[in-house]
């Protein structure tokens, strides 16, 4: 949790010598409380101060990193509940669970498909982010061979679970310096699981009965040396576990420091359907990973699509650049459609021209990435913002024509500009959904 100024001022010398290049010790301790100015600044605070404040100063939820290199995964570090006072920064890991039981085909078939699973969405490349191996068969031998094909197939970072901490060790070992995280379902041996994500420098996620429990085996395992925990509340169940993950972060976010440790859920709903609406429930309300069935891209979409909307800084709009962009082999005689910087709205006029197969420019007005109404209604999307955006991406060197297209819900913006730029404006239609009938049946140049 952020320390405010006066509770660093309280460990500072308070000599007001001003070696710092302030006039005060609280005017210096303001400045490091809002990150203006490091603590390294003051030459004379103690390393007792300092690792005082070090320590008060830490995140209430431990970071944990699962995996290496490009498939390096960390979770945790959050500070808030909710996401208006300041967005959440670790997007929740998508875990996609595979069986030890099944046959070596079956296993690699899956892994396969599992590090496929990515889409394009509003320009962002949005993907699930780790394959769980479930030591279902119980044999070490099994779930050392399914570890190994199930991380070479994916390329992804591994989850290992098991009941079994000998079991455990095979399969780590299996994929040795892929700090895969290590998950023991069976507090009993969450002791000796502790020994080998130490001896394998791996993270570990321990599961317990109730928050109680749960506290209490952290407790050990921060006493055997293991930093990197990630909590399994032992729920499962849409309600049981959304109310877990809520008390997790709640007192997490107290500084109860033995539940200060990313947690997990993990889906078991039969159906297929719910698999999805499950994960995405944990996504929103506070999972760090969510271990699941639903592998097919049709369920995954709609749970990342999830993730993505609520890890993005809801006090900043989702923005493209602000240009001209070219859609297909555009040429001269293309159309040119205006809309707003707001990703949503571009992206969405972008595909609508894609499915339409007729090649044509997107001038995106910047509107500090405002919808087309809102920048409307706000004065940002107007006959001098789209003229200069004009002028700015030099429409006129691109198109031998001298007529654009506006977008229907703001008709009333065209003789505006036509004055203002001494183009032709076209009304389009008012949805997105409308380019491909209008580009094919309605669009002519003047
Ligand atoms: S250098 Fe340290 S002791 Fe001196 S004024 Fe700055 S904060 Fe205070």
């Amino acid at each position: 949790m952020a320390l405010t100024g006066l509770e660093i001022y309280k460990h500072l010398p308070k000599t007001n010598c001003k070696d710092c290049g302030f006039p005060t010790c609280l005017a210096f301790a303001m400045k490091v409380a809002v990150k203006q100015v490091g603590l390294d600044k003051c030459p004379h605070v103690t390393p007792e101060a300092s690792a005082a404040l070090e320590a008060a100063s830490r995140p209430p939820i431990q970071l944990v990193t699962i995996g290496t290199g490009a498939g390096e995964i960390k979770i945790g570090n959050e500070t808030q509940l909710y996401r208006h006072e300041e967005k959440f920064h670790r997007p929740t890991a998508i875990a996609v669970r595979i069986s030890d039981r099944w046959d070596e085909p079956a296993i690699v078939e899956r892994a396969k498909a599992i590090g496929g699973l990515a889409f394009d969405r509003v320009g962002v490349r949005i993907r699930v982010n780790l394959v769980a191996v479930e030591n279902e068969s119980g044999d070490a031998a099994r779930f050392e061979k399914a570890a190994k094909l199930a991380s070479e197939g994916s390329g992804l970072a591994c989850v290992l679970m098991s009941p079994k901490a000998e079991n455990l060790r095979r399969a780590a070992a299996a994929i040795s310096g892929q700090r895969p995280l290590l998950y023991i379902s069976d507090p009993a041996q969450a002791e000796a699981a502790a020994q080998i994500a130490k001896d394998e420098h791996c993270p570990l996620a321990v599961r317990a009965d109730g928050l109680e429990a749960l506290a209490e085996l952290t407790g050990k395992m921060a006493g055997l040396g293991v930093e990197q925990i990630v909590l399994d509340p032992g729920t499962r169940g849409v309600k049981a576990t959304l109310e877990a993950l809520s008390k997790v972060r709640r007192l997490a976010l107290k500084n109860f420091r033995p539940l200060g440790y990313p947690a997990m859920a993990v889906t078991t709903s039969p159906d297929p359907t719910m698999q999805a609406i499950e994960a995405s429930t944990y996504v929103a309300k506070y999972a760090g990973i969510v271990v699941t069935d639903a592998c097919q891209p049709w369920q995954l979409l709609p749970v990342l699509t999830t993730r993505q909307d609520i890890y993005t800084d809801p006090q900043k709009p989702v923005a493209v650049e602000p240009k001209l962009y070219p859609v297909g082999a555009v040429t001269q005689d293309s159309p040119l459609l205006v809309t707003t910087n707001f990703s949503l709205s571009y992206y969405s006029v972008e595909g609508e021209v894609e499915a339409s197969r007729v090649p044509a420019y997107i001038l995106a007005v910047d509107t500090e990435g405002t919808s087309v109404l809102t920048a409307w209604a706000s004065d940002k999307f107007n006959a001098d913002t789209i003229t200069k955006a004009m002028k700015k991406a030099e429409v006129e060197g691109k198109v031998a024509h001298r007529t654009l297209v506006l977008p229907g819900f703001v008709a009333v913006l065209s003789a505006g500009v036509e004055d203002e730029s001494g183009w032709s404006v076209q009304i389009g239609p008012k949805e997105a959904s409308g380019i491909p009938s209008y580009l094919k049946k309605q669009w002519k140049p003047r």
